[in-house]
């Protein structure tokens, strides 16, 4: 690539993939941002050597200032720190994987900045995904699809026009509890709930791909960045995570992008667009692979997706409220606060009893997160 890169989440796991991509490339890293793993951090600016960082929890940058005081890498603090390194970067682009919507004004700052932005913040495109593109046509910026499946549709569109695509198939793996009853969902645990099947993530994607709320806001983000509707988009449970999602043609064609399932090969085709180069993930091998299996995911038992369909369906300020919903649920759940099939129960009483609007702004989207969030604190607490 040209240019330089800057990493937001650069503790996370997909922030610590993005670091091996540039590490393998030689990819100059001008920025990264971090939560509170000041000890992951340090490492990677003694790596990197970055002109700046930040990292969005204040006694963290004092730590962080303080361990680092020999380099010359300058630290921000705080959420307000991050744009504020967004801003200082002179980096062309940006990989943000920040979890949360804690992502959205990083994404905006980035957008301002008219930086390719390399997306693995899926709550930002689903709580104000028309705001973002705006920002990114506005700024003169280009969002690229970090999230495997979304990164294979992206790579599946160049099969055709887009007055050609009929419908996007979204592969699921299904988490660890496909095939359960919503009987046996009331007795999962949350060691049991940390399991995934395919990919190592943090525990919130963790949860979410048992729940099968990842894949539900996967659908909210590929309606954003692809501009279709929800209806078309046709959840595919396919348990080997080999084909990571496929385009239909008018002409009943479809085409799928395969690989052995690693992040990187996300990560980089979304830095490294429209170019390909040398792999940084295995090859696949189809012969060890053997079998590809599909099957439709049970929306009956596994609510959340489609409370997730009905929140696109219905639009306003709903998608916002289902994903802040499902961070304060999840937070909740990974304290033992509440069981494994409360996370759903949680979401969809927030939905139900928010007063939606159809037109909003950021601050809107803001204000509801802030208040879905006391309201599950206040009845849940
Ligand atoms: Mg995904």
């Amino acid at each position: 690539m040209n240019g330089s890169l800057i990493i937001l989440g650069s503790s996370g796991s997909v922030g610590t993939q993005a670091a091996d991509v540039a590490r393998a490339h030689n990819i100059k890293v001008d920025a990264v941002t971090g939560g509170k793993n000041v000890k992951l951090v340090e490492e990677q600016i003694r790596e990197f050597k970055p002109r700046f960082c930040a990292m969005a929890d204040e006694m963290a940058a004092k730590d962080l200032s303080a361990r680092i005081a020999d380099t010359d890498t300058k630290v921000f603090a705080g959420n307000e720190g991050i744009i504020e390194a967004i801003n200082a970067t002179d980096a062309n682009t940006a990989v943000n994987s920040i979890l949360g919507l804690a992502g959205l004004a990083p994404t905006i700052a980035a957008a301002k900045r008219g930086m390719r932005i390399a997306i693995a913040n899926k709550e930002s495109l689903v709580a104000a995904g028309d705001i973002v593109k705006a920002e990114v046509k506005a700024g003169g910026a280009e969002l690229i699809p970090v999230d495997s499946e979304h990164s294979a549709i992206f790579q599946c569109l160049h099969a055709g026009k887009k007055s050609e695509v009929k419908r996007l198939l979204l592969t699921a793996s299904g988490g660890p509890f496909y095939g359960y009853t919503a009987e046996q969902l009331r007795a999962v645990t949350r060691t049991d709930a940390l399991k995934h099947p395919t990919w190592t993530m943090g525990a919130k994607i963790t949860i979410d791909s048992a729940t099968l709320m990842n894949k539900g806001l996967e659908v909210i983000e590929a309606v954003r960045l692809f501009d279709v509707k929800s209806s078309q988009i046709q959840v595919v449970v396919h348990r080997e995570s080999i084909i990571h999602s496929a385009v239909e043609y008018i002409d009943n064609a479809v085409i799928a992008e395969l690989s052995h399932p690693d992040m990187r090969e996300c990560v980089q085709f979304a830095i490294t667009y429209p170019n390909r180069c040398d792999a940084v993930i295995e090859p696949l091998d189809l012969f060890k692979v053997g079998t590809l299996t599909f099957k439709e995911a049970d929306r009956k038992t596994f609510r959340l997706l489609d409370l997730a369909y009905k929140a696109i369906e219905t639009g306003g300020l709903l998608p916002a409220v289902l994903s802040s919903a499902n961070e304060a649920a999840v937070a909740l759940f990974l304290n033992d606060k509440i069981r494994f099939y409360e996370i759903a129960e949680v979401v969809e009483a927030a939905m139900n009893s928010f007063a939606n609007k159809a037109d909003f702004t950021i601050e809107d989207v803001f204000e509801a997160d802030r208040e879905v969030r006391d309201r599950i604190k206040s009845e849940r607490n």
